[in-house]
């Protein structure tokens, strides 16, 4: 079974002082939390300080975004050797930069797959829109999402990623799936995983459910078999709602 894990996207919020203040109290409210991989994810200019801040916690602290080039003329990116230096993780290709910033799949793919040659685990959101899920699309439009985003990565890098899955009718609305609904796309998502590397690598990536996750509807989430943990929006944000989440998942452990 894979290793729980909840990662906690900051989005476009906090100072950087204000990102350090949450990242000290965030520091105790994680600790002794065992078995589960913890992650934050702040805006960029304040990774390296929250990175400070949790020098020997065993809290990993992760970028929101990164650009597929090394390096380059690309004016405002980051790469992933930048953020090599200062994190471990980064979200790719979630669903306000597919939407807003219309990143497509393709260049979503060449993110996983320039994050993992420098070492950082990339973390794949997929998910459908509410249209989407009405027309009965939203297995096979996540399919796709998968397919693309983990094309040509050998069985070894697959094993290097984590998955998360978040409906976005379900984000920042406070209308999180059921935790039938998850399981029933997660299981459906570990079954393409495993079409893409074998089964024991699938066993092995952590999915995330994603979408109004909060210290209420975690456990019944932690109890559904293919929910290994989730990716945190706006609970993240407060110290004590992101470690009963945390909580919620040692479960598994
Ligand atoms: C997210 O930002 O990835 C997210 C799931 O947000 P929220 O938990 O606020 O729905």
């Amino acid at each position: 079974m894979a290793t729980p894990f909840v990662a906690g996207n900051w989005k476009m919020n906090t100072t950087i002082s204000e990102a350090i203040e949450l990242a000290r109290e965030l520091r105790p409210a994680l600790a002794g939390i065992d078995g589960v991989t913890r992650v934050v994810c702040p805006p960029l200019v304040s990774l390296a300080g929250v990175s400070a801040e949790f020098i020997g916690s065993g809290i990993g602290v992760g970028a929101q975004n990164m650009h597929s080039e090394p390096k380059g003329a690309f004016t405002g990116e980051v790469s992933g050797p930048m953020l090599k230096d200062i994190c471990n993780y980064v979200i790719v290709g979630h669903s306000e930069r597919r939407q807003i910033l219309g990143e497509q799949d393709a260049f979503i793919n060449a993110k996983v797959r320039a994050a993992l040659a420098v070492g950082l685990t990339p973390i794949l959101c997929v998910g459908e829109t509410l249209d989407q899920r009405d027309a009965n699309q939203a297995n096979s439009i996540v399919a796709g999402q998968i397919q693309a985003g983990l094309a040509d990565l050998t069985a070894g890098e697959v094993a290097q990623t984590v998955v998360a899955y978040e409906p976005i009718w379900a984000i920042g609305t406070g209308r999180a799936a059921t935790p039938d609904m998850a399981q029933e796309m997660m299981a459906a998502i570990r079954f393409e995983v495993a079409r893409l590397s074998d089964t024991e690598t699938a066993s092995a990536v952590p999915l995330l459910y994603g979408g109004s996750v909060n210290g209420e509807n975690s456990p019944d989430l932690a109890t559904q078999a293919d929910i290994d943990g989730a990716l945190v929006g706006g609970a993240s944000l407060k110290p004590d709602h992101f470690a009963a989440i945390a909580r919620a998942f040692a479960i598994r452990a």
